[in-house]
């Protein structure tokens, strides 16, 4: 026993670790998923600041060039001079200005106007289309170690604050930015190289992925500042950057994983419990079997009763018998219950059944019962002993368990030989078609309860009767309904010609055998009396 025990807490330990793990996987994917999204947003909103910033640079620089080209003051004078180093002096994003005479630097705010050189200006690296030339030459410009980039516009140039290597400063950016070639020239300017980058994905608004690494490039759409600027991570970076989130997950998923695996493992403890539970009741007779009159709904006649067994657990709960035949039939077993069945009806019933010929009741029977070649001869014998004939017993089995293996087939024909009726159960839920039914060869059908149920509703289900009971007509079906619970449902059905029977609790609900008996002896004196009267 204690065994047994540790067992139980070992598995279930086992079990809850395990799904726990697995929920620390499904954490880890959410959390990374989470993560690089938020990753790929935050870079695209970082190299969109880059980007506006680098307009407002570019308006200064331009600005700056405007005021040069358009002063009164004749070029390097005194005066031009001075507003030159007041220009300077104003701009945040200027490092140097000066004039172009004979394309030779005349004067700039550096140099002054003297011991200026003789060479010539570089070639420019390119042109925008507004005119302005674009110049990387550090060593003309005379700024030394500093890859600053030069812009000329007539005969004035400005050298620019090499700012794009001080992004992070500058706009209080956390991720690596790169600034891409543009047409207007500036080239490839990365802060560092990646030769994995192609300049299609580098010159137009992309996020993309490269191996380990998140970009995100955003472009301007500044004819003055035609750039495009990518920022970019590196995943282990991005999962690091949104750990908060990453943990998060990883706790939601071990938790809810963990607890899982503890509820199924309490969930099999209680199947495990309830089966050996049950197997015991089996055996020591403690299931009980409950009988629900079933009516011709014509006449409101009592035709039969469906035996329903009943089960109540050793901690005092009662077990529906779609939960626990549903176990035993899991398990294998299922075939005990249909003898105690057979056993109780026969015991209870058997006088009642030899003495009201048209009375009959109905078993339930699974599918497992119908491949049992113990089955058939149990059932034969247990009404010969009983002197109980085969048509006062009707077996009904379910659609389901009928979809249907040559076994079922064969246990079905050889019933009706033996002379029972074979009805189809909840009819409607499964899979029959017409020909199926028809090669089935049954005897009746029991409409399923969720029919009935839809009747006044709008519901599909409900168009589909009509054509159901059109088909049983035509093959000669008897029709029973199940789960009338209104006179409103049982006035549907007992409309037509041919007679239907039904079954719910309208006409009673499942009692013990001394009810149901006593009631039966209600009805048979209360016809006694009519038909003396009519005498
Ligand atoms: P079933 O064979 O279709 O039995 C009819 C079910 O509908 C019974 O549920 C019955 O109590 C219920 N019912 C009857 N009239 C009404 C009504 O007007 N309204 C509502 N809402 N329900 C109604 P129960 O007894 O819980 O049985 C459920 C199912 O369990 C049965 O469905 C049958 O498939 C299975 N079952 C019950 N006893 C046995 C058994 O001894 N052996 C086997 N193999 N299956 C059984
Ligand atoms: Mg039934
Ligand atoms: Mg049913």
């Amino acid at each position: 026993m204690k065994l047994a025990l540790r067992q139980r807490v070992l598995v279930t330990l086992a079990a809850t670790l395990v799904a726990a793990a697995v929920g620390l996987l499904a954490g880890y994917w959410a959390g990374r998923t989470i993560a690089l999204r938020l990753t790929a947003s935050r870079l695209s909103r970082e190299a969109a600041l880059a980007i506006s910033e680098a307009n407002t640079y570019a308006h200064d620089d331009h600005a700056a060039l405007d005021a040069m080209n358009t002063s009164r003051y004749p070029y390097c004078s005194d005066e031009d001079m001075e507003f030159l180093h007041q220009l300077l002096y104003d701009s945040i994003f200027l490092k140097e200005i000066g004039r172009i005479r004979d394309n030779k630097i005349a004067c700039s705010t550096t140099l002054g106007r003297e011991h200026l050189s003789s060479a010539e200006l570089p070639k420019p690296e390119g042109t925008g289309t507004d005119g302005v030339k674009v110049y990387r030459d550090p060593l003309f410009f005379r700024l030394p170690n500093v890859a600053v980039t030069t812009l000329q516009a007539g005969d004035s140039y400005v050298v620019l604050y090499p700012y794009f290597e001080n992004f992070r400063e500058l706009s209080g950016i956390q991720m690596k930015t790169k600034v891409i070639s543009s047409s207007q020239g500036l080239s490839a300017h990365p802060a560092e190289k990646d030769f994995r980058l192609t300049q299609p994905i580098l010159t137009r608004n992309s996020d993309f992925r490269i191996g380990d690494t998140l970009y995100s490039t955003r472009c301007s759409s500044l004819v003055i500042n035609n750039i495009c600027i990518t920022a970019s991570l590196s995943v282990s970076e991005a999962l690091l950057a949104n750990r908060g989130e990453m943990k998060a997950m990883l706790a939601l998923g071990g938790t809810v994983g963990g607890l899982f695996g503890f509820l199924v493992a309490l969930l099999h403890w209680r199947n495990r419990s309830l089966e050996n539970q049950l197997r015991r009741a089996i055996r020591k007779d403690k299931l009980r079997v409950v009988f629900q009159p079933i009516v011709n709904l014509a006449s409101g006649e009592i035709v039969g009763a469906e035996a329903l067994s009943r089960w109540t657990d050793e901690e005092g709960f009662a077990v529906g018998p779609d939960i626990f035949v549903k176990i035993a039939e899991e398990r294998g077993f299922v075939g005990e219950i249909t003898r105690l069945v057979v056993r109780h009806v026969l015991r209870d019933f058997a006088e009642t059944l030899r003495t009201h010929a048209d009375f009959h009741i109905s078993i339930n029977v699974a599918a497992a019962d119908l491949g049992d070649p113990r089955f058939l001869p149990m059932l034969e014998q247990s009404l010969d002993r009983a002197g109980v004939s085969a048509a006062s017993v009707v077996i009904e089995i379910t659609e389901s368990s009928t979809a249907l293996h040559q076994v079922a087939m064969e246990a079905i024909r050889h019933l009706r030989r033996l002379g029972h009726s074979v009805h189809i159960d909840d009819f409607g839920t499964g899979y029959s078609s017409l020909s199926y039914l028809h090669d089935l060869s049954v005897d009746a059908i029991k409409i399923d309860q969720s029919f009935t149920r839809a009747i006044g509703t709008e519901a599909v289900t409900v168009s589909i009767l009509p054509q159901i009971l059109a088909m049983a007509e035509t093959l000669h079906l008897q029709v029973i309904v199940e789960g009338i619970e209104t006179s409103r449902q049982a006035a549907y059905f007992s409309g037509g010609s041919k007679s239907i029977l039904g079954q719910g609790w309208l006409f009673g609900r499942p009692v013990p055998t001394e009810e149901f008996l006593h009631r039966l002896r209600t009805e048979d004196e209360k016809a006694a009396l009519v038909a003396t009267a009519a005498a």
